[in-house]
């Protein structure tokens, strides 16, 4: 057999490493032979197949290898008759099926195969598969072996493990099947296959061959166990497990001893005894000659090298895994936008910053960062807009933190900090400063200017919790109330808090319940001509009557309605109501020439939604569209896209009037105030509230009066609350107005009083 063949010219080159061990083989047979098992012995039916050295089962020998002399050890003890069955592995595997054999020697663990067969619980060792090749085959990773010819032993342990590695680097081989590691071997060498797979104990001692080179590919470590039938009587394993666990105990037992035997002297058995005699006599005379020693020496020498130079491969395959895991995890792990952590990599890193510094007096802040607008500008400038604001935001942010703060994105408009090295709370502030700070200036996207804000929540590690995710949530509540308190703020985490998100929570669903239950209720502010001082119309404002609290003002409601969208069906609401109730007083023949104000959100801008609403309310009224005015806040120029562009012109073919509400507050750019179809400007009353004492104020006002006059649009000063402040804007120029000092919001009947009197100003200041 041509198996047999290449060992034997092993043998040759490798004689001088058995005189040794023949001398030990020497010394065993001088020892007596065991005795003969008992008559009443059990009889244990072994399948043994070529796999040295842990089992191998040589054609005209006796089976050897460590996996033997465990169980001889053991057969001795437990009074067992053993009885080998040689065959291929494969056929092993069949016979042990059918029962034919109550053991295999050796058989490498794998899930699929605990469940056709038992395992002894105790290994008898771990092992490898590795991948030779021959001198003329270029194979260096597992992608190289696509299209080769791949030697593998028909239903080894490594055969499945390699074909499916090769599988999931798309690099399909054709297997050439063998029965053993020896024919595997020998189909490389002699060039019937390009490589071949066999254990790594195996290799260690038997491929040694000037034209066989090991790859760097080894892979599917796994422990070789004895194998019974899956039905069987389990007290052979058990004897086997309980005797292998006590061997493996003792470093000087049998176990160690014939690991000794079998890894480092490599024999292999197969000489004949005769020659072990001979050989012996050698070993005698030459173990005295130091030369034999010089020898030795170098092939130790060479052997160390040689296993150097496997260990270097080893750990360069395993470092090109390491590398190809860390690849995969930091790929997994990273937001593909910004290049920051994502939520998994922040899980994973807070929970080993948590683990780090868990037991020292370490302190740490976790940071919330809700970015205020970004979904604005993703409605209006389009997402690839949107993705480059988020790009600069976290640039902006990671520019003002340090090298060792951890900042990562949630998706969406949300970011977070880990800040290590918290002494005090206003370190965790210094930093929520700094990162507000950095979204102060305007983004630009394309020609447009962004202006965004920020709001923080701060939680602090142990203070207000000392698990990652209720100090996330804690943080995550803290930011949400920054956010109600206005945004553009940090805050840091209160336990009641918590009370009050619960409380936002419950208003959304009061809400929805208020609106079916008809507990909304409008008030109408009369709006005047300053220079006549004549009522020219009303703003219609909102209230919730709400059975427990009594009335509710808006600015308590409408910024959650806004963020549910509780505000849209709201919204409608009100449009109907208002012109309704306009209709009616006109019906009576009272507020003629009269307009309605309705304040819309920027929310209600759904595609042609607010053109439809409008349209109904009308139509179902029957108010004249050009007695309906909308108010909408500035903001709305940062929500600016082709519908709602679009809109704005319909409503204004339309006939009805726009008007922008809260002006100088927010977001405003000339251009589009040039060619939106505003017809009025809303001045706030945050600027009228502090004329005409406040010079800055009074330049800002009379500025908006000469800017409005230039575009040729009307003007309403909001919040006049003085006589002073009612002259000042009359005689700038400013045509209408409303304010306490004009008259307070009113319901429907106490507003119906006016259109038969006079208006009286000033009384209810
Ligand atoms: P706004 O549209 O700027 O409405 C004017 C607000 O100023 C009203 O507050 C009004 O009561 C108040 N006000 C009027 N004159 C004076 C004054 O002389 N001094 C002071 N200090 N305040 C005065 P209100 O009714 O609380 O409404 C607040 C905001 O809620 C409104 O501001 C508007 O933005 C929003 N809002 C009210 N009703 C609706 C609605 O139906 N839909 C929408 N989307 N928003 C609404
Ligand atoms: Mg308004
Ligand atoms: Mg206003």
């Amino acid at each position: 057999m041509a198996a047999i063949k290449l060992m034997q010219k092993r043998n040759d080159i490798k004689v001088f490493d058995r005189i040794i061990l023949l001398g030990a083989c020497l010394l065993g047979l001088l020892l007596p032979v065991p005795a003969g098992a008992a008559p009443d012995a059990r009889t244990v039916r072994v399948g043994v197949y070529d796999n040295p050295p842990i089992v191998s089962a040589p054609a005209h020998a006796p089976p050897e290898g460590i996996s033997i002399d465990i169980l001889k050890w053991v057969a001795e003890r437990e009074g067992w008759r053993l009885v080998y069955v040689a065959d291929g592995f494969d056929q092993l595997l069949g016979r042990l099926d059918r029962g034919e054999i109550d053991l295999i020697a050796a058989m490498g663990y794998s899930e699929e195969r605990a469940r056709r067969v038992q395992f002894s619980q105790q290994s008898l060792l771990g092992n490898w598969g590795m991948l030779f090749r021959h001198a003329g085959a270029s194979i260096e990773s597992v992608p190289d072996l696509k299209g080769k010819r791949v030697a593998l032993m028909r239903g080894g342990t490594h055969t499945q493990a390699l074909i499916e590695l090769a599988e999931r680097f798309d690099a399909a081989f054709t297997p050439v099947y063998v029965d053993n590691f020896p024919q595997v071997l020998e189909a490389i060498v002699e060039r019937r296959a390009d490589a071949g797979a066999v254990n790594r104990v195996f290799a260690a001692l038997h491929a040694h061959y000037p034209d066989l080179v090991a790859t760097p590919i080894v892979y599917n470590p796994v422990y070789v166990h004895y194998a019974a039938p899956k039905h069987a009587d389990p007290a052979v394993l058990a004897a086997l497990d309980r005797h292998l666990a006590q061997l493996k105990a003792d470093p000087r037992s049998a176990y160690y001893e014939s690991l000794r035997r079998w890894l480092e002297a490599a024999p292999d058995g197969r000489t004949p005894r005769w020659l072990q005699w001979t050989l012996a006599g050698i070993a005698f005379v030459l173990a005295l000659a130091v030369m034999f020693v010089a020898f030795l020496r170098r092939q130790v020498r060479h052997q160390t090298g040689e296993l150097q130079r496997r260990a270097e491969l080893l750990h360069a395959e395993i470092r090109e895994r390491e590398a190809a895991q860390q690849h995969l995890k930091k790929i997994a792990y990273t937001d593909s936008l910004t290049g920051l952590s994502n939520r998994e990599g922040f899980n994973a890193t807070l929970a080993r910053v948590l683990d780090d510094i868990k037991g020292t007096p370490a302190r740490l802040a976790l940071l919330f960062i809700d970015v205020d607008r970004l979904k604005n500008v993703n409605d209006s400038l389009g997402h690839g807009a949107g993705d480059q604001l988020l790009k600069e935001v976290a640039g902006r942010l990671q520019s003002v933190l340090r090298s060792h703060d951890h900042l990562s994105r949630f998706g969406g408009d949300e970011f977070v900090v880990i800040v290590g090295d918290i002494e005090k709370n206003t370190d965790a502030e210094l930093v929520a400063t700094r990162l507000l700070h950095s979204l102060a200036e305007p983004f630009h996207v394309g020609p447009t200017q962004i202006y965004s804000t920020a709001s923080i929540g701060i939680a602090l590690y142990p203070d207000d919790a000392d698990a990652g995710d209720t100090l996330l949530k804690h943080a995550d509540t803290a930011m949400y109330q920054a956010k109600a308190l206005g945004g553009n703020r940090y805050l840091f985490y209160r336990a009641e808090q918590t009370a009050r998100v619960v409380e936002r929570l419950t208003l959304d669903t009061r809400l929805h319940q208020a609106l079916d239950r008809n507990e909304f209720v409008l008030h109408y502010q009369p709006i005047v001509d300053l220079r006549r001082r004549t009522l020219v119309g009303v703003e219609a404002l909102v209230r919730w009557n709400d059975p427990e609290r009594g009335l509710v003002m808006p600015n308590a409601f409408i910024p959650v309605a806004e963020d549910t969208g509780l505000i849209v069906p709201l919204g409608e609401w009100v449009l109907r109501t208002g012109c309704a109730q306009l209709k009616a007083w006109q019906d009576q023949g009272r507020a003629t020439g009269m307009r309605l104000a309705v304040n819309v959100s920027t929310r209600q801008f759904d595609g042609q939604r607010l053109v439809r609403s409008v349209e109904q309310a009308l139509g179902h009224t029957g108010l004249a569209a050009g007695c309906l005015e909308l108010e909408i806040t500035e903001n709305v120029m940062l929500v600016m896209n082709e519908d709602v562009r679009a809109s704005l012109d319909v409503l204004r073919e339309i006939g009805v009037q726009l008007s922008l509400d809260d002006f100088g507050t927010g977001y405003s750019s000339l251009s589009y105030l040039r060619q939106l179809p505003f017809h009025a400007l809303k001045i706030d009353r945050s600027f009228v509230s502090r004329i005409p004492g406040e010079a800055n104020d009074i330049q800002m006002v009379t500025t908006i009066l000469a800017l409005a006059k230039g575009l040729g649009m009307e003007t309403v000063a909001e919040g006049i609350e003085t006589r002073a402040q009612f002259d000042f804007l009359g005689q700038h120029g400013c045509e209408f107005g409303q304010g306490y000092w004009i008259s307070q919001p009113l319901t429907a009947e106490a507003l119906a009083q006016l259109f038969d009197q006079p208006l009286q100003l000033g009384e209810k200041a």
